[in-house]
C-alpha cells in the first residue's frame, strides 16, 4: 500500500560516519558506548544501531529491558547495556538475552544475584555497572552510603563489579566547573571503592556534551590513576546533532570545532502537500481562526500534525522548505495536519515535497530550531516524532 506522506528517511550512512568521527575524537582516551535509547531518538533502533555496530560500536546503551531485547534482536554480538536499572521482575529476562544492568539499588543486585543463580551463571559471571551519585540526584548510589552495595560483589557471588559508571549532569556548561566538582566526587567514590577491595575494569562517564567539549581526557586521566579504562556515552551526536553549550565557548575545543564541521546529520523528517488553493483577503485558517489572510494568498495543506510530533506551538510561528524556499505555517497545526503559506511559491503543487527537518536547496531546518520555538531541546523534538511516521533508510 502506498504510505500517507509524512515520513523520516534515514541515512545510516551518516550514523557510521558519525560514530568513526567520535571515536576518533574520544581516542586515545576512551571507547564509547552507542547510545540508542528510545529508539535511537526516534530514529529507529532497528537501522540505526545495526549501523553503529557495522562502524565499529561495541557496545550499545539502551533504556529498558524491552528496548534491550529489541537492540538484541538487532545486533546478536553486541554488549548493551541497560541505563535506566531493572525493574522488579526482569533480571530473567535481562539475563535470558545477555544484556548488561546498570544498578544502584541494592534491590535490584539481589534480583539480579538470585536470577543469576537460577539460570546456573558461576561466580563472578554477571557484569553490572554501578552507578554512583556524583550530584544529579537522579539515579546512583550516594557515595558516603557505598558499602552495603559493594558488599553485593562478594567473592562467592555471581555477580561481577564490571563498571563504575555516573553520568555528568551540566558537561553542556562551558565553564567545566560542575563537571569537575563531579570527577573530584568520583576520584573519592573510586578511592573508597579499591580501598574495600574491589576493581573494576572500566569508567563508564560522560554524554555527547562531555565528549565535544573534550572531557574524555580528563575521564581518562581518572581512570588510569585508579587503574581503569574509560568509557564515554555519546547519543544526540551520533546522530548529527551537536550539543549546545551554555554560555557559547568563546574558545571552541578541537574536539566541538571538529564535531561542528563534520557531523552529518541522520534524519531528513519530510511531508508533501496535498493540495493548494487561493483564498481572498480576510481567510481564516485552521482552529479558532488564529491566522486571517491579510491579502489575496495561496495556502498549501500538508500531511503532517501534531500527532506525527510537529510542534503544537509552532503554528504561526515557524516555517517549512517548499522547493528551496521558506513557506510560513499559518493557523494553529491541527492532529494530522496543517497549512503553509506558498503565496510566494507560484509554482507549488500537490505532491510537493515539504521538510520538517532536513536541507533543501540552501536552506535548512535542525531540530533545534523547532526547539527554539516549541521552548524545548532537540531531544524531545526527535523523540516526539510519532511511531506513525515511518522512519524509511536512505
Ligand atoms: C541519554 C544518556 C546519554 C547520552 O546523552 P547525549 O546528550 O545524547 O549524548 C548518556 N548517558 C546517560 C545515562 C543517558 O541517559
Amino acid at each position: 500500500m502506498q504510505m500517507r506522506p509524512c515520513w523520516a528517511e534515514i541515512d545510516t550512512r551518516a550514523v557510521e560516519e558519525n560514530f568513526r568521527l567520535l571515536e576518533s575524537l574520544a581516542a586515545p582516551h576512551a571507547e564509547l558506548l552507542a547510545i540508542v535509547k528510545a529508539d535511537a531518538y526516534g530514529h529507529s533502533l532497528e537501522l540505526c544501531a545495526p549501523a553503529a555496530v557495522r562502524a565499529g560500536a561495541k557496545w550499545l546503551g539502551v533504556t529498558s529491558v524491552e528496548e534491550g531485547v529489541a537492540a538484541r534482536a538487532v545486533c546478536p554480538e553486541a554488549r548493551i547495556l541497560v541505563i535506566c536499572g531493572v525493574f522488579p521482575g526482569q533480571a530473567a529476562e535481562l539475563i535470558r538475552h545477555n544484556l548488561t544492568a546498570v544498578a544502584w539499588e541494592l534491590w535490584q543486585l539481589e534480583d539480579l544475584e538470585i536470577a543469576a543463580q537460577a539460570a546456573g551463571l558461576g561466580p563472578g559471571t554477571l557484569p553490572v555497572h554501578l552507578e554512583i551519585d556524583t550530584g544529579m540526584s537522579r539515579q546512583g548510589v550516594d557515595p558516603r552510603a557505598l558499602d552495603p552495595v559493594l558488599a553485593r560483589f562478594s567473592p562467592g557471588s555471581a555477580l561481577q563489579l564490571e563498571a563504575i559508571m555516573t553520568h555528568l549532569f551540566a558537561a553542556d556548561e562551558s565553564d567545566g566547573r560542575v563537571t569537575a566538582e563531579q570527577l573530584a566526587t568520583l576520584d573519592e567514590a573510586l578511592g573508597a571503592i579499591s580501598a574495600a577491595g574491589h576493581f573494576a575494569e572500566w569508567l563508564n562517564v560522560g554524554n555527547s556534551a562531555a565528549l565535544l567539549a573534550g572531557q574524555a581526557a580528563a575521564v581518562a586521566e581518572l581512570a588510569a590513576r585508579h587503574g581503569m579504562r574509560a568509557m564515554l556515552r555519546p547519543g544526540l551526536t551520533l546522530y548529527g546533532v551537536a550539543p549546545a553549550y551554555t554560555p557559547p565557548f568563546t574558545e571552541e575545543p578541537a574536539t566541538l570545532a571538529a564535531a561542528l564541521a563534520n557531523l552529518k546529520p541522520v534524519m531528513t523528517w519530510k511531508t508533501r502537500i496535498v493540495g493548494v488553493r487561493d483564498v481572498p483577503v480576510g481567510t481564516v485558517v485552521g482552529y479558532n481562526a488564529t491566522f486571517v489572510a491579510t491579502e489575496p494568498m495561496r495556502l498549501a495543506l500538508i500531511a503532517a500534525g501534531y500527532a506525527d510530533g510537529l510542534d503544537r506551538r509552532l503554528g504561526n510561528r515557524f516555517h517549512l522548505l517548499v522547493r528551496g524556499e521558506q513557506a510560513p505555517l499559518v493557523g494553529r497545526v491541527s492532529m494530522d495536519q496543517a497549512v503553509i503559506d506558498v503565496t510566494d511559491l507560484p509554482e507549488a503543487k500537490a505532491g510537493d515535497e515539504v521538510i520538517l527537518i532536513g536541507a533543501q536547496g540552501s536552506e535548512t531546518i535542525s531540530a533545534f530550531d523547532h526547539a527554539a520555538v516549541a521552548g524545548t531541546i532537540p531531544y524531545q523534538i526527535f523523540t516526539s516524532i510519532g511511531p506513525r511516521v515511518p522512519r524509511v533508510a536512505v
